[in-house]
């Protein structure tokens, strides 16, 4: 399949924005491959979308587009609705729905795959509702950290031969969070797949009531889990376990093709970058809500936006998943979850690894990635530069703090960027508020900071709040803002999305008019809590 004329021609396509003056507006994509076909039958199924009636180009993200050599038309300009169109027809998956299957061999697949959801093997699931198109080179490598092309994946077009009992679809409400978060979270600097537009049509989709069918296009160098090595290992099916290593040795991790234990490898790299997707996680306040092994990407980004939420209010036991009663994936749990499903991994790799204590041994070096990556997260986060032996204490105590206080995870630490850069102004309303509860213990904590970051001068102490602010967001995607920009999209208005969408673009920097969006939750906004229902 080819993406050809998705890139506007037309002389009546608005000018290219700044922003994507990079971008070849008029590049031409070759046709996209597969290459996961090569593996073998037994890994996927070559299968249509169905796609969706009477698709709407919703939200595009100009960024993401940039990625694949496109230039992104704007749902908002009447003059680029033939643009509009033709997104909306590829990734609604109408365009693959009427090309004959498998068509020089580019044919939309899904994949099988199987997992451990809450702890229990729950035997075979796949992608009972994405369909990757195929891939297409990434014309910026670096953006995809060294890797040369960009998956294309369709979310929500309709039904698989690994749906089992559901309808293969995606309802808006979910769509438009993935989407948001998607960007959101790489523009918060933590590793993700992409959100590259999203589709809604006026289809029915029963949940617990009816709402409008949407899908969502997201790219990634890879959409493997760890759940795929788990199906063949778990079916008994080592050689095909071979194969698949071998594929995400190549694709993946040419260098562990070097060790002389290549899968051992692998596992040993995967652990690595899942550490330090795990501690930008815990960085940001981001609860992904459901760890299973199903959605553990691979690559270590994250993949799969279900019913995940942003600390507001510090709690260690907060999970926005309503279906996780024992809170199994809370954020203060999420780096040993994390271990967890490398242990399930590297159970799934054991027949090629061979010896059991070195797989462990391999999973046991995740605790050696993540506690200094969250070690030196949170010295830059508080301004501490490197870290000094009552470090550990001085963190501690304000992790605490924050959660005795209830205090919002984001607003603290922004705030606290004035404390360092200037003691002498006292400490800002804004951060007084978030200690209402513990006023002195604020006090106590805010001079033991002090005293640590005595002997600065005032150019230092400027360069550390600098620092910090560009690791402590303003902007997050707050539960109670995508509730609303959902409840507006309902209604067919998009404005609070897009406006959503462009300040989480820029979420170090506060943006004038925009205060509204880096505020507490109001009162009744209500539990940021949701259910798994997508
Ligand atoms: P999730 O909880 O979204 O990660 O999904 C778990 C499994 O259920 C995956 O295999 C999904 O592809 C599948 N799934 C979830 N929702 C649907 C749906 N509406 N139709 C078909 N399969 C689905
Ligand atoms: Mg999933």
């Amino acid at each position: 399949m080819s993406l050809d004329f998705l890139a506007p021609t037309d002389a009546t396509a608005a000018p290219v924005p700044a922003a994507a003056a990079g971008a070849q507006p008029d590049a031409q994509l070759p046709a996209l491959r597969q290459t996961f076909t090569r593996l073998g039958p037994e890994f996927y199924s070559s299968h249509a979308p169905q796609g969706l009636p009477e698709p709407r180009l919703r939200l595009v993200s100009e960024d993401a587009a940039r990625l694949l050599g496109l230039r992104a038309p704007d749902p908002e300009q009447p003059l680029q609705s033939q643009s509009c169109a033709q997104w909306a027809h590829v990734f609604s998956g109408n365009a693959a729905a009427a090309e004959p299957a498998g068509s020089a061999g580019c044919g939309a697949i899904s994949t099988v795959y199987a997992g451990h959801q809450f702890g229990n093997w729950a035997g075979q699931l796949g992608d009972g509702r994405a369909h990757l198109l195929g891939e297409a080179p990434a014309p910026d490598p670096a953006q995809a950290q060294g890797h040369g092309w960009w998956e294309v994946q369709i979310k929500g077009a309709g039904r698989t031969p690994w749906s089992r009992h559901a309808d293969g679809r995606a309802v808006l409400r979910s769509s438009l969070r993935e989407f948001l978060c998607s960007e959101a979270m790489w523009h918060l600097g933590v590793p993700t797949t992409r959100a590259l537009c999203l589709v809604d049509s006026d289809l029915p989709v029963r949940r617990e009531s009816i709402e409008r069918a949407a899908v969502v296009a997201r790219l990634s160098p890879s959409f493997l889990r760890f759940g795929h090595f788990e199906h063949f290992s778990h079916s008994g099916r080592h050689d095909a376990l071979r194969r698949l290593v071998d594929y995400a040795v190549e694709r993946l991790y040419p260098q562990a093709a070097q060790a002389s234990n290549p899968a051992l490898a692998l596992l040993r790299e995967v652990g690595a970058a899942t550490a330090a997707l795990v501690a930008r996680w815990q960085c940001v306040g981001f609860v992904h809500g459901v760890m299973n092994t199903d959605n553990m990407s691979m690559l270590g980004w994250t993949i799969d936006y279900g019913p995940f939420g942003f600390v507001d209010a510090f709690d260690p036991g907060y999970t926005p998943n309503t279906t996780d009663a024992y809170g199994r994936y809370a954020w203060a749990r999420q780096p040993a979850v994390a271990r967890w499903n490398l242990l399930a991994l590297a159970q799934a790799l054991l027949p090629l690894i061979g010896d059991e204590q070195s797989a462990r041994d391999a999973v046991e070096e995740f605790a050696d990635h993540f506690m200094p990556a969250m070690r030196d997260g949170m010295q830059d986060k508080l301004g501490l530069g490197p870290a000094r032996d009552d470090d550990p204490d001085l963190v501690q105590d304000w992790i605490d703090l924050l959660a005795a206080c209830r205090a919002d995870w984001t607003i603290a630490h922004r705030q606290l960027a004035h404390c360092v850069a200037r003691p002498q102004a006292g400490v800002p309303d804004a951060l007084q508020a978030q200690f209402a509860a513990w006023p002195q213990r604020l006090q106590d904590w805010l001079e033991r900071l002090q005293r640590r970051l005595d002997g600065l001068d005032a150019a230092q102490r400027a360069q550390r709040a600098e620092r910090m602010l560009r690791v402590n967001p303003c902007y997050v995607l707050r539960h109670h803002l995508g509730q609303e920009a959902i409840a507006r999209a309902e209604a067919g208005d998009f404005g609070a999305a897009r406006r959503l969408q462009r300040v989480l673009r820029r979420p170090y920097e506060e943006q004038p008019g925009c205060e509204d969006l880096a505020a507490a939750p109001p009162a009744d906004a209500g539990p940021p809590v949701l259910s798994c229902s997508s």
